[in-house]
């Protein structure tokens, strides 16, 4: 199978740029005096999404992706006039911020902008009622502000995505909707013309309202301590890495550091190796090591192939061998440290990629072609024989894989040093430990132990696989072994009743 470009250009709905027919008074200093009063004639209409004009040249806006949604349209020139509006409305400028709520920005270019027969905040009826001084002093001044706030509110849509003839009422109250002809997009009534779609919006968790549009995933930041991949243009990197100043993670000692798909390429290698025991399992790592050094896990199964966990590192050949086992059925991912570059596998295999519901905060990319599936029950059925279960603890949302006996443990169980070699143990000898920070070694206290405990006891397992390569763990009584650690790891927090010691399996 050939391989294809990993980063295609993204296009979706998110804002459309709008225009109109020619109309041709000058629009010059806009922003500045916002409320000075004019003496153009005024019109009879409310200011509407039916603003005339034609020119198409500003198509294929090219912005940064992965910022705030106000942050990314104040980047889009072509509608740096109207992005400057909506900051001025409090109501939109907060929906706009607000992580819960989608939103269609219908953005007047700024040629439409500068048509305009008269500014935004002008209003005819103030004028006949005011005279042409309707805008001056305190009284004016929220005058214009209203009219203003009625102009960018017909221009918000709370909803996204938004079918064709679906109708839907803009902020302002007024009723439309959108037709495709002759594979021309208007708005309707009025018809509008739709210069350019950018993109999808795509409201993900509480702080990942991010939007992406003509970007380059070549170009998109990457933490080189975790790996995780955001939707934020290199050049433009923040100071620190939301995932690594999470006390779960730590910045390295010579502090934060931050690389991109570009410098990673020919760099690194990925390496693909079978399990001893089962042919069927594939580990897949980086070398050099890249990110935390975790591994990727493929899954053979009779009902499609499952790859557990990720790496950061995806290489033509890392797609050769993957489609040379039969591709991709779907790819789930344990815990926020392995999220890395989940989107773009998710687009190179055209597969779902499996995350909890619960930390969806933690996402830090836009998900434009909607791979994502957030999991928010207990337990999940990814493929025939496949379950991801909620094991929580580490991470509110951690989940562990369960395929034919064997469990996929990622950092909800750390394989311990003493789990590989059995013989003669001596009482008190773990095989796992729980920890809410691996590096950092925060143990768990003993109810989100109990929780985990609680979350396996219905599954069979006699082997793990945890998140670092060799750490496979067989043995017939492991799941015993679990227990075991767990309440090891209880008595030795000091506690003597919890009712993980309760326990029995
Ligand atoms: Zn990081
Ligand atoms: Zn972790």
């Amino acid at each position: 199978m050939k391989y294809k470009p990993l980063y295609p250009l993204l296009t979706a709905t998110v804002y459309l740029t709008l225009s109109a027919s020619a109309w041709s008074y000058p629009f010059e200093s806009f922003l500045k005096p916002l409320y000075r009063p004019s003496d153009q004639s005024p019109l009879t209409n409310l200011p509407n999404l039916a603003m005339p004009s034609s020119s198409a040249d500003n198509a294929d806006s090219t912005v940064s992706a992965g910022v705030m949604l106000s942050d990314v349209m104040g980047r889009v020139q072509n509608i740096a006039i109207f992005s400057g509006l909506t900051r001025d409305i409090d109501t939109v400028d907060a929906r706009l911020d607000d992580a819960t709520k989608n939103v269609t920005v219908l953005a007047p270019d700024n040629g439409v902008m500068k048509s305009l027969k008269r500014k935004p905040w002008e209003d005819p009826n103030d004028y006949n009622t005011f005279g042409k001084n309707a805008y001056d002093g305190g009284e004016g001044e929220d005058r214009a502000h209203r009219n203003l706030r009625r102009f960018v509110e017909a221009h918000i849509v709370p909803q996204s995505p938004w079918k064709e003839h679906s109708k839907i009422k803009t902020l302002a109250g007024k009723e439309i909707w959108y037709e495709v002809k002759d594979g021309k997009k208007t708005i309707q009534p009025g018809d509008v013309e739709v210069v350019s779609v950018a993109e999808k919006l795509l409201f993900l968790g509480t702080t990942s309202n991010t939007i992406t549009m003509n970007f380059d995933a070549d170009n998109l930041l990457i933490c080189i301590t975790c790996g995780t991949q955001f939707d934020i243009q290199y050049e433009e990197a923040p100071e620190t890495c939301r995932i690594c100043d999470d006390p779960r993670q730590y910045v390295p000692a010579g502090g934060q550091q931050w690389t991109r798909f570009a410098d990673l390429r020919g760099k690194y290698k990925n390496n693909f190796t079978q399990d001893k025991v089962d042919e069927r399992i594939w580990s897949i790592t980086t070398d050099p090591k890249c990110g935390i050094g975790e591994r990727a896990i493929l899954l053979q199964t009779p009902s499609g192939n499952v790859l557990w966990d990720l790496i950061t590192y995806l290489d033509e050949e890392t797609v050769e061998f993957i489609n040379s086992k039969g591709g991709l059925s779907a790819i789930v991912i344990s815990h926020p440290h392995f999220y890395t570059t989940h989107i773009e596998w998710a687009r190179t295999f055209s597969c779902p990629v499996y995350l909890s519901a619960e930390d969806s905060q933690w996402l830090n990319r836009a998900d434009p072609y909607n791979h994502r599936k957030l999991i928010s029950v207990p337990t999940e059925t990814i493929v025939e024989g496949v379950t991801a279960i909620k094991t929580g603890g580490h991470f509110e949302g951690s989940l562990v894989l369960h395929w034919d006996k064997k469990l996929f443990i990622a950092d909800s169980l750390y394989t311990v040093p003493s789990a590989y070699y059995h013989k003669d143990r001596q009482p008190g000898t773990t095989s796992y430990s729980f920890m809410w920070s691996i590096p950092n070694m925060i143990p768990l206290p003993p109810n989100k132990i109990h929780d985990i405990w609680k979350a396996l006891k219905p599954f069979k397992f006699e082997a793990t696989y945890g998140g670092f390569p060799g750490q496979d763990v067989h043995r017939e009584d492991l799941k015993e072994q679990v227990l075991e650690s767990m309440k090891i790891q209880v008595r030795g927090e000091g506690h003597r009743e919890s009712g993980i010691l309760e326990e029995s399996w």
